[in-house]
């Protein structure tokens, strides 16, 4: 896709992925989010002296993991190396990686734009590697910046693109997908707000057609998708101008600013040589049996583009509808549950679409602990779907399921039921089907409008939906439209 002014932009993207260990990868201790600050350390992963690494087996099985999802190659052999440089949130003066022996080569995304385009980006490496620790900087006049360590030694999953991302859209697709990956498999959380992911992009522009790429910057601190798109919309703009004014761009790095949409340089971009990696001395080669990797095999779930398809296949939903539901495997999990209590796919489809996401979204609590679950939208869609209640009364019964979620959520109420068929009894929201009930309805509504009843007999024959309008009336929307109608033709028409 053509950058604008006969340029095409050149892309590729390094994804740090946290995995989702309890434990740190080279160390016990645990790898948590929002623990007190330093109170997650011990000798190994402050770095001090004499303190040996012991590679954690978890980490490697979801990367394992991970690799197999995308069609990468796992290496049967890797080397962990040593990345050396100084930070103060980094305290052995170095971070174990893997440099020229990764653990996956190659494997790729195929994404999708909103325009429904399809595209692929091929990755080049899959490695493993221990994450820094943190700087805290100064905030609201404070004097000081502050290290926490908690994050030292927290294992990750580097994931490094081959440059074939040519838009920032493309770019915002591709990674959505990985995301998309990454949680099905349960790699990774996926939750780019507490770092779990984050993205680095490298980007440079050319003319269209030139074979060879121009010279690329690396831009750093974008906290979102769109934030990715932004800084990358921001620099292939600026790239193009430094070149169309005459000039040459630079190979540095920049800090994307969310707030001031800008993004300003941090540095002289480092190479590999500044780093002086060799092979860590404290840890043996990684070795991946066949045994090892079948058994890692064994535990992948069904992959997104799979799983759509088998949507629309198992339950004859619309490529839309299963879009939409694929696109989290907690909704798409819960979705499979429904059906496990009903046979009314679309229906229930349309109910997760159109309620209840939107209430979970609005909780904020996420599908797997919302207090309404499968079998009570199973049960609605049961009880509209048999003609119990109407759609129109089931939004009610709805509405009220989602007060009292909200009530068990802020533990205002645990004891409150979500089963749609006690709140129908309780509110008295069922339908009244039974003619004997509905009968002396119908015949007072009859009495009541004589002259209606003769201009249907002479033919007005429209007015049977004044007729039922009249009956629902009196029943409070109670009465089943079928046998209204039914016993309303019964009369009408002798
Ligand atoms: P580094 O060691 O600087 O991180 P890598 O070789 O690991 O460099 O590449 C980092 C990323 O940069 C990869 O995603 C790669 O696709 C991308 N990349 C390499 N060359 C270019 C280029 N000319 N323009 C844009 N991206 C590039
Ligand atoms: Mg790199
Ligand atoms: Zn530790």
């Amino acid at each position: 896709m053509p950058a604008g002014d006969g340029f095409e932009a050149v892309i590729g993207l390094e994804v740090h992925a946290q995995l989702r260990t309890a434990t740190k990868i080279f160390c016990a201790c645990r790898a948590e989010y929002g623990a007190r600050p330093n109170s997650l350390t011990c000798p190994v992963c402050l770095g001090l002296p004499g303190a040996l690494p012991v590679l954690n087996r978890r980490a490697v099985d979801l990367a394992l993991r991970l690799i197999l999802a995308v069609g990468g190659e796992v290496q049967p052999r890797s080397v962990f190396a040593r990345k050396n440089y100084f930070y103060p949130d980094l305290p052995k003066g170095y971070q174990i990686s893997q440099y020229d022996r990764p653990l996956g080569l190659g494997g790729q995304i195929a994404y999708e734009l909103d325009s429904g385009e399809a595209g692929h980006c091929r990755l080049e490496r899959i490695h493993l590697e221990e994450d820094a620790g943190k700087s805290l900087h100064p905030e609201h006049g404070e004097m000081h910046t502050r290290v926490d360590l908690n994050r030292c030694g927290v294992p990750l999953a580097e994931i490094v693109s081959k440059p074939e991302i040519h838009s920032p859209q493309q770019a915002h697709a591709y990674l959505a997908k990985l995301r998309q990956i990454l949680r099905y498999t349960e790699v990774c959380s996926g939750d780019m707000e507490k770092g779990h992911l984050r993205c680095d992009a490298n980007i440079s522009v050319r003319p269209l057609g030139q074979e060879s790429f121009g010279t690329r910057t690396e831009l750093k601190n974008m906290n979102s998708f769109r934030g990715v798109e932004r800084a990358l919309r921001f620099e292939v703009d600026r790239q193009v101008k430094v070149i169309k004014g005459g000039g040459t761009v630079e190979a540095m790095t920049l800090l994307w600013d969310e707030k001031k949409q800008v993004a300003e340089p941090m540095r002289s971009k480092e190479t590999a040589m500044d780093y002086r990696y060799f092979p860590e001395p404290d840890l043996p080669e990684l070795i991946i049996s066949k045994e090892w990797l079948e058994e890692v095999r064994g535990t992948l779930p069904e992959l997104p583009d799979a799983r759509r398809a088998r949507l629309i296949a198992d339950y004859g939903l619309r490529p839309a509808d299963a879009s939409v539901l694929t696109a989290d495997h907690e909704v798409v999990d819960f979705f499979e549950a429904v059906m496990r209590h009903t046979g009314r796919a679309r229906a229930a489809a349309n109910w997760m679409q159109t309620e209840l996401l939107g209430a979970v979204r609005d909780s904020g609590a996420d599908f797997a602990n919302y207090p309404i679950r499968p079998h009570h939208i199973a049960g609605l869609v049961n009880e509209v779907g048999s003609g119990r209640i109407s759609g129109k009364m089931a939004k009610t019964v709805f509405a009220e399921m989602v007060t009292r979620a909200d009530a068990v959520l802020n533990d205002a109420d645990k004891t409150l039921t979500m089963e749609p068929q006690s709140i129908i009894h309780e509110k008295g929201l069922a339908l009244i089907s039974d003619a004997a009930e509905l009968t002396p309805v119908v015949d007072r509504v009859l009495k009541d409008f004589g002259d209606e009843v003769l201009a249907y007999r002479r033919g007005k024959t429209g007015l049977l939906a004044f007729f039922v309008g009249q009956v629902m009336k009196a029943t409070r929307g109670q009465g089943d439209p079928q046998t209204v109608n039914r016993l309303l033709k019964e009369r009408l028409d002798r």
